[in-house]
């Protein structure tokens, strides 16, 4: 049965384009039509939106983003076998969808497209987490993206969502819930992706808050963050003694005891750590 969108269905795109998935590009394919226009509606209204979206492939996802009504489609894929492909999606919808051959750690997103911007991706596994610190960590907040809708492994979209004290919570919890709203919405079994993977995988969804929930400056709380969950086991007062001999009581003029774990600390705690710390 042909799709919607009038192309064909995925198995005859990737067997007339040879596309043999490769594992060194992290390449898990979603081919069923029905499970890409989900994931695409799960990014909210997309109609008035340009949407980045990372690792197309062979393009389920894109023509999922593209019926749902985006504005336009910036489609980054490393690998050019992808291309031929894409070009089709892109003859399809005239003038929707601008496909870069490139890495996505190397481009400037906002030199192709026009706010409002969501991020919608299946990303590849091996730069998922990078790619999500980078969006999260911009040098100015509000980011230039409304949403971030993207699919980890499963067990990286649970650190992400994850609440003070329990085993996933960390540095991407508190990165992304500080001036985000984070959702896990969906879940996916192997069976999904061709070829399936080890893992069971889920789908976030990030909405950028206008303002972060707490006051604090980003840098130094980064660097808080990362210090106090890099030695997560450790009572605060040992995992980050590199902050300086007074840091016990910057600890507790922020509310907060020394001999607290960093997995105790809600992200308000590290807001508050944050601004002792940066008052020099
Ligand atoms: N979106 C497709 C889907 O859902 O079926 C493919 C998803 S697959 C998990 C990840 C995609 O990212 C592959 O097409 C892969 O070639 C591409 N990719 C891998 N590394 C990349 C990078 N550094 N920059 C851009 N694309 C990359």
């Amino acid at each position: 049965m042909s799709a919607p969108d009038g192309l064909p269905p995925l198995r005859e795109v990737i067997a007339a384009h040879g596309l043999r998935a490769r594992k060194s590009m992290g390449q898990n394919f979603l081919l069923d039509l029905n499970l890409t226009a989900k994931i695409a509606r799960m990014a909210g209204d997309l109609t008035g939106c340009d949407v980045l979206e990372v690792g197309p492939g062979p393009g389920g996802l894109t023509r999922g983003l593209l019926a749902e009504g985006a504005r336009r489609v910036l489609a980054v894929e490393k690998d050019a076998r992808c291309l031929p492909a894409l070009a089709e999606v892109a003859a399809a919808w005239p003038g929707r969808l601008e496909v870069l051959n490139a890495d996505a750690l190397d481009i400037d997103p906002l030199a192709h497209l026009l706010p409002p911007v969501r991020v919608v991706a299946n990303l590849p596994y091996n730069i998922g987490t990078e790619l999500l610190v980078r969006w999260l960590t911009p040098p100015v907040w509000p980011p230039f993206w409304e949403s971030l809708t993207l699919m980890f492994q499963k067990e990286v979209a649970q650190r992400i969502v994850a609440r003070p004290g329990s085993k996933a919570y960390g540095r991407l919890a508190v990165l992304a819930q500080w001036r985000c709203e984070a959702r896990l919405v969906m879940e996916l079994p192997p069976e999904a992706f061709t070829p399936p993977p080890k893992v069971r995988s889920a789908v976030v969804h990030l909405r950028a808050l206008p303002a972060p929930l707490f006051a604090a400056p980003p840098e130094v709380l980064s660097r808080l963050v990362a210090l106090a969950f890099n030695q997560r086991r450790k009572m605060l007062r040992s995992a980050l003694r590199g902050l300086g001999p007074d840091i016990e009581e910057r600890i507790a003029a922020a509310g907060l005891r020394p001999t607290d774990r960093a997995e105790q600390v809600p992200i308000e705690g590290f807001c508050a750590l944050a601004r002792e710390v940066a008052r020099g």
